[in-house]
């Protein structure tokens, strides 16, 4: 047989069309996308380094300067999912041996640690069961002990459901030398956040949540404090792709005339995202942050009349995207939420790390934010506790 010959045939599954359903996605993301952004993301392709692709990216740095409330000139989306964020974050402000400290309420500090861990810092784990959350005092006295050049926080805790605030932290990062990193992913467009006023030096989100557009985009600003010590490093960052000396480049924030070729960002996923930080923009932040709250609590009503328990008790931390309740006795939430997708086409998600067999989680971000939808879900809530009860004789 020849070496030229093709031994491997056509996959069966490749001849048949692609099948996607049509679902509710009402977990904690990613969220239905509005047609309009899907059909931004439907725009024929052009090339990622030409004028047009650069003036888009300038639009997306603004739209995204405005979601943070921030007038930082290195403002970008990385081209990846979060994780890709928390990556670039961590990568570029941390130099192997440094201090770094991390709240752990849930799985998103953890996930920063271990980050960080794989990078060669020195992590400190300020751990805490699942919603719980840090006083001023407690923050200031780690920071005190462990002398971290970086202090990371998540916003909105989506394992938990919980909404930390932030006020106080950006002052005490100040007064010691810190840098202050908050993780916006699933609280971006829901819950106010103001980069500059609260003093934030490294702020991410993702695209998928309140934002409605498709996985694969992260936006990501430094202030002047990250980027000094970002920039005047001792080791380069152990990551080619994540380093911002590029990346910044690539965005247009380096200050040169020129950008040099890094890597081929996801062309798409800029139109898209550029589309759904328009929609924002449009609709206004305070309005966003309102109709997440108004909607949220018309949930939370919704849920106790069934007599079901919200997982965090106090209302004011609640995070308004993704809502997270006790799993009700009596009842199996993977049999719960195997039975609400199946007999309502709707997605709803257990806990995640920490949180596993302890919550379950409604997300209703942004187009699916509202009271309509919060019926859809409580309605097949209601289902599922009728149908799946354990204890049936
Ligand atoms: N941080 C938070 C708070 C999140 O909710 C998520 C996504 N669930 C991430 C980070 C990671 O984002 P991604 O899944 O897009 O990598």
């Amino acid at each position: 047989r020849s070496m030229s010959s093709v031994s491997i045939p056509p996959p069966e599954c490749m001849l048949r069309p692609l099948e996607v359903p049509l679902r509710y996605l009402f977990g904690p993301g990613p969220s239905n996308v509005p047609p309009r952004v899907l059909a931004a993301g439907g725009r024929p392709i052009i090339g990622h380094l030409q004028p047009e692709m650069y003036e888009i990216m300038s639009d997306i740095k603004k739209g995204i300067q405005y979601a943070f409330q921030t007038e930082n000139n290195m403002t970008i989306s990385v081209s990846g999912s979060g994780h890709a964020a928390m990556e670039c974050a961590v990568f570029n402000v941390v130099e192997p041996g440094e201090s770094v400290l991390i709240t752990v309420n849930g799985i998103w500090g953890e996930r920063v640690a271990e980050i960080a861990e794989r990078m060669g810092a020195n992590v400190h784990r300020l751990l805490k069961a699942p919603g719980e959350y840090y006083t001023n005092k407690e923050i200031e006295q780690a920071i005190e002990k462990h002398k971290p050049v970086l202090f990371f926080l998540a916003h909105g805790e989506s394992s938990a459901g919980l909404c930390h605030p932030v006020d106080g932290f950006g002052d005490i990062c100040r007064k010691h030398n810190c840098l202050f990193l908050v993780d916006t992913v699933a609280s971006l467009g829901a819950a106010p956040i103001f980069m500059d006023k609260q003093k934030i030096d490294i702020l991410y989100t993702g695209s998928q949540k309140a934002l409605n557009a498709p996985p694969g985009t992260a936006p990501i600003s430094f202030n002047d404090r990250a980027c000094n010590k970002m920039f005047n490093r001792k080791t380069k960052p152990v990551s080619y792709f994540f380093d911002m000396t590029h990346l910044s480049n690539y965005w247009g924030c380096d200050g040169s005339p020129t950008r040099a070729y890094h890597h081929t960002g996801p062309v798409s996923g800029f139109f898209a995202l550029r589309e759904s930080l328009a929609i924002l923009a449009e609709r206004g932040l305070e309005e966003s942050w309102r109709k997440h709250k108004e909607v949220a609590a018309y949930l939370y009503k919704g849920l106790e009349d069934l007599g079901l328990k919200l997982f965090i008790p106090d209302k004011e931390l609640r995070l308004p995207s993704v809502t997270t309740i006790s799993i009700p006795e009596g009842y199996d939430w993977r049999e719960m939420l195997t039975y609400i997708m199946k007999n309502h086409h709707m997605e709803m998600t257990g806990g995640l790390g920490p949180s596993v067999g302890m919550v379950m989680r409604i997300g209703l971000m942004g187009y699916n934010c509202e009271k309509t939808n919060a019926d859809k879900a409580l309605h097949a809530l209601a289902d599922a506790l009728k149908n799946c009860k354990k204890s049936k004789p």
